[in-house]
């Protein structure tokens, strides 16, 4: 396994990282880096289009890696794998393809569990064309209801469209059995394989599903290239999705002509290094993951799921299964954007929020989660440092408990505090200062769009001075909240909206350690302060 690590110039850019987000997108070993700067350096060329060796020698590398996508997932051919720029924009594609076969009242089956690039695009296509969408729902544990796939197909269905494994809930879908009942109403099954394709060997005939996606992010390959399998005629009369060169065979002034699969879905210039890239990605994985790797990823997965369950206040969300290595959790003591920060302070990457899967969240009665998701170059090391990290993120909360709140810091400490770890406490300090707003004033009037988490404000103004109130469920949030409104308080109008919340983060020494969504959270806080404070 340490040989297998080894081989991803980012873990020795950062030997002190433990990196959990490989769901999000995964790491690429030296070969891949090897690919794509060798066609800049070699035979930065076109392909498809120019004559000499060069050029045609760089086609037919271009060619071959569809030809070995093609055997990676055993599709009968070459033919039917589309260079997309990612499953999003393969998503996109089918559902601009599929459009000029579907009218208002057909319908299309998701699941709650879908990432919003295999929700999006249909609903989009629903609002256009008076499609009906149906949904397989979730339950409170996570399982996604198969079962009611019967009673939701009917003459009506076209399309089934679910994820080969979800990215927040790991288990794989049972594809053969789905399959045959989608089949036998005339429906087309479709399958996202953004996660299952780094962690199973993936079998398109076997499956016998019309198409099936992935991005080459995920599967140790570069960014800007993904891919997407069709069914052997599926996609021949289909309607084009991006038009222009590349696609054609035949241009006149008032007509055109198509190329024939693939290249009708290629207009345009492709992302000729990260095709290349995802051709080094494809002989990496074939070379490289084994049904060891993958059992590898299984142990690391029980041994993260397992420390989970083994502490007070942690909760696990989802079912254990044996799909792919992810794991939701939340902590009783910390809000998940706070969790995530302590352990980022202590070089522990993990995913937090939604995960581009908001209507499961719904579904889930969550407002967030973290999530911890493991690839083949992980280690009992990573296990190990994550939970010491976990263990001193819950721990430090503990202490903190234990100041008497009669010590008041000041924004000074927070100036002169040194490295993120030290501001980071002054600011948790501070948040333990803000008063809580109740509950029942926590309304929607009071509610900020824009923040990470919720931000509830209120202002009242008494002889020309402003007093403001704010509150979040994210103790952090609570801190940055009580940071900005400090200098705030009992000013006038004027003075609120001089102030310049970039130049005072900055001045505080804070705002380059601070996200840009968390920036634009802040800022988003004070436009409604001076919104608030104009209005009277
Ligand atoms: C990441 C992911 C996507 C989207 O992939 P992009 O590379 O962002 O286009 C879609 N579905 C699932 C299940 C994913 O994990």
């Amino acid at each position: 396994m340490s040989h297998l690590r080894t081989q991803f110039p980012f873990f020795r850019q950062h030997p002190e990282l433990v990196y959990f987000d490989s769901a999000a997108t995964a790491q690429v070993p030296q070969t891949v880096v090897d690919a794509i700067t060798d066609y800049y350096i070699r035979a930065k060329v076109n392909v498809h289009r120019s004559g000499y060796r060069l050029a045609s020698q760089l086609t037919d590398r271009f060619e071959q890696v569809r030809s070995d996508v093609a055997t990676y997932i055993n599709a009968p051919s070459a033919r039917q794998i589309v260079f997309t720029y990612g499953t999003t924009d393969g998503f996109n594609l089918l559902a601009q393809a599929l459009s000029s076969r579907l009218k208002a009242g057909d319908e299309i089956i998701l699941t709650e569990a879908e990432h919003h690039a295999n929700l999006v695009p249909w609903q989009q296509l629903a609002h256009k064309l008076g499609l009906v969408l149906r949904w397989i729902p979730v339950d409170k544990h996570g399982a996604i209801q198969w079962q009611q796939l019967d009673s939701l197909l009917s003459q009506r269905t076209r399309l089934v469209c679910f994820a080969h494994a979800s990215n927040t809930l790991g288990a794989y879908a049972p594809i053969k059995t789905l399959v045959a009942k989608i089949h036998a109403v005339g429906a087309l099954c479709i399958v996202d394989g953004a996660q299952a394709i780094a962690h199973c060997q993936v079998d398109v005939q076997a499956m016998d599903c019309d198409a099936y996606l992935f991005s080459g992010h995920k599967l140790y390959g570069p960014t800007g290239v993904g891919v997407l399998y069709a069914r052997e005629g599926l996609l021949d009369d289909a309607a084009v999705y991006r038009s222009g060169g590349e696609m054609v065979q035949q241009v006149a002034k008032s007509h055109s002509e198509f190329q024939p699969m693939p290249l009708k879905y290629e207009a345009g210039t492709p992302n000729i290094s990260a095709v290349l890239g995802l051709g080094a990605a494809i002989a990496w994985c074939r070379d490289n993951l084994t049904d060891a790797i993958f059992a590898h990823e299984q142990q690391i997965y029980r041994d993260l799921r397992q420390g989970l369950s083994a502490r007070a206040g942690i909760e696990l969300v989802g079912e254990d299964t044996d799909g792919v290595p992810l794991i939701l959790f939340k902590s009783a003591q910390l809000h998940p954007q706070d969790l995530a920060l302590a352990l980022d302070a202590q070089n522990i990457c993990v995913r937090t929020g939604k995960h581009c899967a908001m209507v499961l969240h719904d579904a889930l009665h969550s407002d967030g989660l973290v999530r911890l998701s493991v690839a083949a170059y992980n280690n009992r090391q990573d296990v190990e440092r994550f939970f010491s990290a976990l263990d001193r993120a819950l721990t430090i909360e503990d202490d903190d408990m234990a100041l008497p709140t009669a010590q008041l810091p000041e924004l000074d400490e927070l100036r002169s505090a040194k490295g993120w770890e030290n501001k980071y406490r002054q600011i948790m300090l501070l948040g333990k200062q803000l008063p809580k707003i109740p509950t029942e004033q926590q309304s929607p009037d009071s509610l900020i769009e824009g923040c990470e988490s919720p931000v509830y404000l209120l202002a009242a103004e008494r002889s020309g001075r402003w007093q403001f109130q704010a509150d979040s469920p994210s103790k952090i949030i609570r801190g940055l909240l009580m940071v900005i409104l400090l200098p705030l308080q009992q000013q006038p109008r004027e003075a609120i909206n001089e102030f310049d919340v970039d130049a005072y983060l900055h001045e505080l020494g804070v705002a380059h350690f601070l996200s840009q969504s968390r920036q634009n959270g802040l800022r988003a806080v004070i436009e409604r302060l001076k919104t608030l404070s104009g209005l009277s």
